[in-house]
């Protein structure tokens, strides 16, 4: 395929993007990260907690080409990645406190299950590009193949990647899911795909507000992210994080409530699909103290909350529990804290989050 053929197709394929209702479309090549040095750097500091298939898959997950090899092995070589974005919430500043007895999921989760509802998209274009073009094949991902999602999402002129390392487009903001597919098919990005640069410039918020200093410039220490310590760690939160978590009971969206760039403006996009409307905001802690898993799956069901165990969820009730009763005192809940840090039937994660609770809040 010539370049004007390549840039053609490669219209055709954004345009459809569009139709679909993508918020952001754009491609780039299929070539290896630019950002290995920084993820190595990052994983060699042991910053990714319990995210070890970080490490596991890095060889692959550097070269997106590799991704497609799975599913055609001896196959052609991927040539391109098309990477789309929906928007998911509005631009609208911080969001409220949760009631007292409730804690606050991040708002992503807080939709149908944004997997579902990207993947079918791309699905449905791949199977058209497939008939289109014959030979060429397809893999797509939401969260689903071991690639540098975000590096694709700025090479493709999707955003730049901010100081809280959260791809953000100057109209659309950060509250954007990223999916998108490798191909063999070639394209080429048209000259009027935008690419932005860095557009935090002095601004320090994200930094000033992480509740757990998690945010070095361009960098995010997983290890004391409430987003990681609430959705993916699967052990103890150390307690001198606890105060962090806030009224977190899954996921964190503070450096990005911050960010200048997600506050309403008029020139800004702002269409958010009906499939993102918030179904639960937030969920009531003693009651998530009561699950069991039929309670969990029930709860989760058509939401993004899928990678929380019960025992977790337990966990990240209680401590946003104990955050809310220092400054507001309730003997019901405290006895229940209580009767779960000696309850043998209780994970043992659940009764010893119960315990370090209990003792933060008799002072010792
Ligand atoms: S998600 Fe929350 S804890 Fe994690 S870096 Fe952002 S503000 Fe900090
Ligand atoms: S809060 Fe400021 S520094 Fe952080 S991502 Fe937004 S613009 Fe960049």
């Amino acid at each position: 395929m010539d370049s004007a053929r390549r840039v053609r197709v490669t219209r055709e394929v954004l345009g459809r993007c569009r139709e679909l209702g993508f918020a952001l479309a754009g491609v780039c090549r299929a070539e290896p990260s630019r950002w290995a040095d920084e993820l190595r750097a990052w994983l060699a500091d042991e910053r990714h907690g319990d995210m070890g298939y970080l490490v596991d898959g890095l060889d692959k997950r550097l070269d997106v080409g590799r991704v497609l090899e799975e599913v055609v092995p001896g196959g052609p070589p991927a040539r391109s990645v098309v990477m789309v974005a929906d928007q998911y919430a509005r631009r609208a500043g911080d969001d409220e406190r949760a009631m007292p007895g409730a804690g606050r999921i991040a708002r992503y989760a807080r939709g149908r299950d944004y997997h579902r509802t990207i993947k079918r998209r791309l699905h449905r274009l791949a199977d058209r590009l497939r008939v289109e073009h014959p030979g060429t094949d397809f893999r797509t991902f939401v969260d689903t193949a071991p690639v540098l999602e975000r590096e694709l999402a700025v090479r493709a002129g999707l955003g730049w990647q901010a100081r809280n390392t959260m791809v953000i487009h100057p109209r659309r903001g950060s509250w954007i899911l990223l999916g998108g597919f490798v191909t063999n098919l070639d394209l080429e990005p048209p000259p009027e795909q935008e690419a932005w640069g860095d557009h935090c410039g002095s601004c320090t918020r994200c930094i000033d507000a992480c509740p757990t200093g998690a945010i070095t410039p361009y960098r995010v220490d997983a290890t004391r992210c409430v987003s990681y310590l609430t959705i993916e760690r699967r052990g103890a939160i150390d307690e001198g994080l606890f105060e962090g978590v806030g009224d977190w009971v899954y996921g964190c969206d503070v450096c990005q409530e911050v960010c200048p760039h997600n506050s309403p403006r008029a020139d800004g996009d702002d269409g958010v699909p009906s499939a993102y409307a918030p179904r639960q905001a937030t969920l009531d802690l003693l009651a998530v103290l009561g699950w069991g898993e039929a309670e969990r799956r029930s709860a989760f069901a058509v939401s993004a909350m899928k990678r929380a165990r019960v025992d977790m969820m337990k966990r990240n009730a209680l401590i946003a529990l104990g955050n809310q009763l220092q400054s507001a005192p309730d003997a019901a809940a405290l006895a229940r804290i209580i009767a779960i840090a000696a309850d043998p039937a209780e994970p043992r994660l659940v009764r010893e989050t119960a315990r370090a609770v209990r003792r933060r809040l008799a002072g010792g």
